[in-house]
């Protein structure tokens, strides 16, 4: 076998495979995907999918409060977390094995090891080496830890999908997405939740909708979540002597009492050993590998997609933007790209929220007085029997004459599924006149927005 691609992908994650998919199956050219660990990367084997999983075994917890409420005789005799993680593994193994008959009915060649640069055209991996005309890295990112003293001590997201027993008493470091979506799930399905951030202001999903922040964060409080800022910075980790975990700031304040504390401060890209220099492929001083419009780096041939490129760590961002490079290199696109505007996305958190477009914050720095925000918070019908009530809100910002909208911010369950069509709709241009000219679906939460005065 030539050891000579038309293209290889270095990282077998969400964009690593979807290069060669597309470039192999459209465009018939031969590919290797190159992976160090897990073919599918973060998203399959520690990321959306073992995170989606555990969401849903946390709405079965909300869900068999409110089932009382409708007259069910439930008894919740307890949760069996190794039952759920074991269910967790079967579900991605299923993945783990399509994605073997994927890369043979796509004649892909998956080379397992770690790669690094020789030149611009060829890498090297456990030793021998291979080339290709165009080489794609898409090594995407992992967690990132503050160095400071005991750090070890806590555990990231990769840590927690390893987690066999549910800890008790927790503490989570980092208000951002992941942060807020394991708070929600351990809260859920048992644990005492500490969220801890510097501030709230600067640290608790920071660029979001102020309202989406806003209500998460009372719900959260609602829910039972102790959300602690430290106002300072972190000094250490330590153990104890009866084995707990305390989480020291630097202004002498403490948080103790742990079983598990788990970092969610941010991600960092995945560019370790790789020899990027050895390609002559710049990145910035955190390790983003720097690219245009077109995901092409500084060097003719080498391109990058995903996490490692500090754009917009989701999966299907990093599979999009390497579709269209496969068009672009193999399938005679030229001017195929990603339009990186108006991108949807959703946080997993109890309750879930889903966003697209401008915040109100930012249609108001950029488009002033012209900005028109329409917006609606309420108890849904869901929780109409109930005691225990989550609020749902909704949000259109919208600027101009013709009321464009630029912004649709959702919290409240069912968020989640909610938002793509109207993503669909705000990035084709709608006005608020289309969403009124839209017949209403009755009764829902979403029917909100097509009616809002
Ligand atoms: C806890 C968590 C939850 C998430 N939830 C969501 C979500 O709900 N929705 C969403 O859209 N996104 C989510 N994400 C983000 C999503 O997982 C990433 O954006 C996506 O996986 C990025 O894909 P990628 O191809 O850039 O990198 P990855 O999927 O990280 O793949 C990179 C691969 O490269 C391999 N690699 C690295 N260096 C080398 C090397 N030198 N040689 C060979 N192989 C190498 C790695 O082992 C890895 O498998 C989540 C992430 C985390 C951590």
């Amino acid at each position: 076998m030539s050891n000579h691609f038309d293209l290889i992908a270095i990282g077998g994650g969400s964009g690593g495979l979807s290069t060669p998919e597309w470039a192999a199956h459209y465009y018939g050219k031969k590919c290797a995907v190159i992976e160090s660990k897990a073919l599918g990367g973060t998203c399959v084997n520690v990321g959306c999918v073992p995170k989606k999983v555990m969401w849903f075994a946390a709405n079965h917890a909300h869900n068999l409060h409110t089932a009382r409420d409708f007259g069910f005789d439930v008894t919740n005799n307890g949760h069996d977390w190794q039952k759920l993680v074991k269910g967790r593994q079967r579900y991605i193994d299923g993945i783990l094995n399509w994605y073997d008959s994927f890369m043979d009915d796509l004649n892909i060649t998956h080379i397992q090891g770690h790669a690094k640069f020789i030149d611009a055209h060829t890498v090297e991996v456990n030793g021998k080496r291979y080339t290709a005309d165009h080489i794609l890295i898409s090594t995407g990112g992992k967690p990132f830890v503050l160095p400071v003293p005991g750090a070890d001590l806590g555990i990231t997201s990769d840590g927690f999908f390893e987690l066999q027993e549910r800890p008790q008493h927790v503490c989570i470091i980092g208000g951002g997405y992941i942060g807020v979506e394991l708070a929600g799930v351990l809260n859920a399905l048992g644990s005492n939740v500490c969220l801890t951030m510097r501030t709230y202001d600067e640290d608790f999903i920071p660029h979001f909708d102020c309202t989406l922040r806003e209500v998460l964060m009372e719900e959260m409080v609602k829910a039972g979540i102790r959300i602690e800022p430290g106002n300072s910075t972190i000094d250490s980790l330590t153990k104890e002597e009866d084995g707990s975990l305390t989480l020291h700031w630097g202004n002498g304040e403490k948080l103790d009492g742990f079983d598990a504390i788990i970092w969610a401060v941010g991600r960092s890209p995945n560019i370790d050993g790789l020899d990027l220099d050895a390609a002559g492929v710049e990145y910035d001083e955190r390790g983003f590998i720097q690219t245009d419009e077109y995901q092409n780096t500084n060097v003719d041939g080498i391109y990058a997609v995903g996490d490692v490129t500090g754009r917009m760590a989701l999966t299907p961002v990093a599979i999009a933007a390497a579709r269209r490079l496969a068009d672009r290199l193999f399938g005679n696109q030229p001017e195929r790209k990603l339009d990186y505007n108006q991108i949807p996305s959703v946080v997993f958190s109890h309750p879930p929220m889903g966003t697209v477009g401008m915040t109100e914050q930012q249609a108001r720095e950029e488009h002033g007085a012209t900005v028109k925000i329409y917006q609606s918070r309420f108890s849904p019908m869901a929780y109409s029997l109930s005691e225990h009530k989550v609020d749902t809100a909704l949000k259109l910002v919208c600027i101009g004459v013709d009321e464009r909208v630029v912004g649709c911010h959702i919290i409240g369950d069912g968020a989640d599924e909610m938002l793509q069509g109207f993503a669909v709709a705000i990035k084709m241009g709608a006005t608020k006149k289309d969403f009124d000219n839209t017949v209403a679906i009755h009764p829902t939460s979403s029917e909100e927005l097509v009616t809002m005065r």
